[in-house]
C-alpha cells in the first residue's frame, strides 16, 4: 500500500494550489520536513475548457489545457506526487485514512484535502455532507458543508468549488491555499503563512 503524509483529491487549480503551498512548507516548518503529498486526478478539470482572459498570473488567453500542464510541472517540480486516478471510497479517520482507487490502489493518508469540483461529489465512505453550491452561475451543482477553515470532517479539508468557491481560477486556487494554510496552522497550532524572502529587500 502507498503511504503519504496529505492525499488531494482532485488535481484542478484548487488541489494543485493546496499542493504547492503544503510542498513549499517543507523547508519552513520541522513537522512538514519529510512529508510525502499526493494528489490523486482524474482528469477532468474544468480548466480544460477555458481559455484565460482575466487571470493575470498568466499569458492573456492562455489555454486552460497548457495552464493545467503548467502548473502540475510546477508541482511536480516541488516534489508532489501525481497519480492519474478516479478515488472511490475513503475509510478511516484523521490520522489514519484509506482511499480505494477505480484502478484498484489502496493508498494510506494522515490528512485529506478534497479538490474535486462542483459537478458531483462520488467518494464513498466519508462523513461529509454534500449540499446544494451556494454561489454557482446554475442550479445542480454541489459543494460539500465546511465550517469557517473548510473542514468539512476531522482531518478532511475541502478546497475550490467543492468548498463552496466562486468558479473563477483565481478564487478556486485561493480556496485551495487556504485549505492548506488551515490545515497546516491546525498541525502548528497557530496561524501561519508559507512566505519565501527575496534575499536584499
Ligand atoms: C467553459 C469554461 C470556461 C471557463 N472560463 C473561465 C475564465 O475565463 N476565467 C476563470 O477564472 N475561470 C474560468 N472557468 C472556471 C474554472 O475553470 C474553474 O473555476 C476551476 O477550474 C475550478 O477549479 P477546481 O480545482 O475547484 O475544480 P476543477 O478544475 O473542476 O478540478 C476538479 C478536479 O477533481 C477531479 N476529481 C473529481 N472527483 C474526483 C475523484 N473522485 N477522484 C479523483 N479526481 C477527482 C476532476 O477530474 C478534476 O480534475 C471556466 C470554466 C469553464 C467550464
Amino acid at each position: 500500500m502507498r503511504e503519504v503524509d496529505f492525499a488531494i483529491v482532485g488535481g484542478g487549480p484548487a488541489g494543485l494550489a493546496a499542493a504547492a503551498t503544503l510542498a513549499s512548507a517543507r523547508v519552513h516548518l520541522p513537522f512538514m520536513e519529510n512529508a510525502k503529498i499526493l494528489v490523486v486526478d482524474e482528469g477532468n478539470s474544468d480548466l480544460k475548457r477555458a481559455v484565460l482572459k482575466n487571470f493575470p498570473a498568466a499569458e492573456v488567453g492562455i489555454e486552460g489545457p497548457k495552464l493545467l500542464e503548467e502548473m502540475k510541472r510546477r508541482v511536480k517540480d516541488l516534489g508532489v506526487e501525481l497519480l492519474n486516478d478516479k478515488v472511490v471510497r475513503i475509510e478511516g479517520t484523521d490520522g489514519n485514512f484509506v482511499l480505494t482507487t477505480g484502478g484498484g490502489e489502496k493508498i494510506r493518508a494522515k490528512k485529506l484535502i478534497l479538490a474535486t469540483g462542483f459537478h458531483k461529489f462520488e467518494i464513498e465512505g466519508l462523513p461529509v455532507e454534500v449540499i446544494p453550491h451556494q454561489k454557482a452561475p446554475r442550479p445542480g451543482k454541489v459543494q460539500l458543508k465546511v465550517d469557517e477553515k473548510q473542514k468539512a470532517a476531522p482531518g478532511v479539508y475541502a478546497a475550490g468549488l467543492v468548498a463552496g468557491a466562486q468558479t473563477m481560477v483565481a478564487t478556486a486556487m485561493g480556496s485551495g491555499t487556504e485549505a492548506a494554510l488551515n490545515l497546516l496552522s491546525e498541525l502548528a497550532g497557530k496561524p501561519l503563512v508559507v512566505h519565501d524572502v527575496l534575499r536584499g529587500r
